[in-house]
């Protein structure tokens, strides 16, 4: 009876187990579902998250995320013919993943190369105006980014989102949230992959397709857009303005590094005090006219979030006014487009009024004078490192090809997915032990 029994039920156990760990392996659309979990190990009890049902375009047409997009398809050379490249620079392509400063890397005068040359072109770096504070994160919307819009709604307050465009399309829903509340939304690529690695064709697919997925979930065609690592350079700055896009990266002193956070390489207090060390340097300087500052944050994981709410309070209590990109730039126009209908053309924009700002008499200036850069000071064991430095280095340690991590928040990605998979192995053991054990107890 108990042979019976047991020969009846082992294969039920082993399929359960089969069942659970065909989660294992996971898709594409369930990256960003566990980020959230991976600072407090809560991984375990998140289910796969898939496109909202409710998005009017599948998720399926677009290429799947964290892999740059093919060349072949008919959208990419539909937009490849729309962009004009024949003048790009003779500037080789980068190495890496992200590339290096140090061995093999060749110095070119000519580049311009943000993260190694301390180079920014016109770049926007820092907000023209004194105490104000240009609010942005990267790399959502992920399950972060809800906790996030509802603390920025209580306060008031708008951001500049950095969107990936493979996490747009498993968010949308996100995505349009965060553009009805007023914040400004912009592009981060579709992949997350270092812009000077890749071609020109790339970067125009990796761009177009975020700006699609983008138009398709908000309506809005974006046209500032954030570098991954702020990995830049001219050949990369001339395809992206080809497309219109207005490059903004970060002021050095203000990058949180909070990347570093879920994988523990950096603690939470560490972030806050080193960040707010930042602010008090910044107020301590009393030049007239010193330009605000642009800080680099990130909604893809809890710990972020909550790390954000703890930095903008404290902003606000010593009288910083804090601003999207494009309120602090006094940008009439944040979007190339609005009401866009895919299968029609987008609506031009003749004038988007900022969201929160209202106009003031710098209206219309040109912003490259005031693209002046923060002094660059150092933090951490890396100190012999500008900050952008130590971010780009932090890759090196945590981002090799194989999980094609990224430093700001794809990290804590790759390694949530990880610990997403042990922790179900786990789960799974402990069930067919647990099997077994009664089975063998009868
Ligand atoms: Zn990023």
């Amino acid at each position: 009876m108990l042979s019976t029994s047991i020969s009846g039920f082992v294969p039920f156990v082993i399929c359960c187990v089969l069942l659970l760990l065909t989660g294992v392996q996971g898709s594409p659309a369930s990256a960003p579902t566990s980020a959230s979990g991976a600072p407090s190990h809560k991984a375990k009890a998140s289910k796969p998250q898939r496109a909202s049902s409710s998005s009017s375009t599948p998720a399926s047409i677009y290429p799947p995320p964290d892999l740059v997009p093919s060349l072949d398809s008919p959208e990419v050379q539909q937009w490849l013919q729309e962009v004009d490249l024949s003048q790009a620079p003779n500037i080789p392509s980068n190495k890496g993943e992200p590339p290096t400063c140090g061995t093999g890397w060749t110095l070119n005068p000519k580049s311009c190369y943000t993260p190694c040359q301390e180079c920014s072109a016109d770049d926007v770096v820092t907000c023209p105006d004194q105490d104000v504070w240009g609010l942005t994160f990267d790399d959502g919307p992920s399950k972060a980014t809800p906790a996030l819009l509802q603390f920025l709604e209580k306060k008031q307050l708008k951001a500049t989102f950095f969107l990936i465009g493979g996490n747009v399309v498993q968010f949308p829903e996100l995505a349009k949230k965060e553009s009805e509340s007023g914040h400004h939304l912009a592009s981060h690529t579709w992949s997350h992959h270092p812009l000077t690695t890749l071609t020109n064709q790339q970067i125009v697919a990796e761009m177009k397709w975020t700006e699609k997925a983008i138009m398709d979930a908000t309506g809005h065609k974006v046209r500032y857009m954030r570098p991954p690592y702020g990995d830049v350079d001219n050949r990369v700055r001339f395809v992206l303005k080809q497309m219109g896009y207005v490059v903004v990266d970060w002021s050095d002193t203000f990058d949180t590094l909070d990347w570093q956070i879920p994988l523990h390489h950096r603690t939470r207090k560490e972030a806050e005090v080193g960040f707010q060390a930042s602010i008090q340097k910044y107020l301590a300087r009393k030049a007239a006219g010193k330009p605000g500052f642009i800080s680099l944050e990130h909604d893809l994981a809890d710990i972020n979030v909550d790390l954000a709410q703890t930095l903008i309070t404290y902003g606000a209590n010593n009288n910083l006014t804090i601003r999207s990109i494009a309120d602090c730039l006094h940008d009439p126009n944040p979007y190339a487009a609005i009401n866009y209908a895919p299968g029609v053309n987008g609506v031009a924009v003749g004038s988007i009024p900022p969201s929160s700002t209202p106009k003031s008499d710098t209206d219309g200036l040109d912003l490259p004078q005031y693209r002046g850069k923060t002094s660059s000071t150092s933090s951490g064991g890396l100190s012999r490192f500008s900050p952008r430095q130590q971010h780009f280095l932090g890759n090196l340690f945590f981002g090799s090809r194989a999980s094609a991590g990224t430093a700001d928040g794809h990290n804590a990605t790759r390694f949530s997915r990880w610990l997403v998979a042990v922790e179900r192995i786990s789960w799974s053991g402990a069930i067919l032990v647990s099997f077994v054990a009664g089975l063998a107890s009868l």
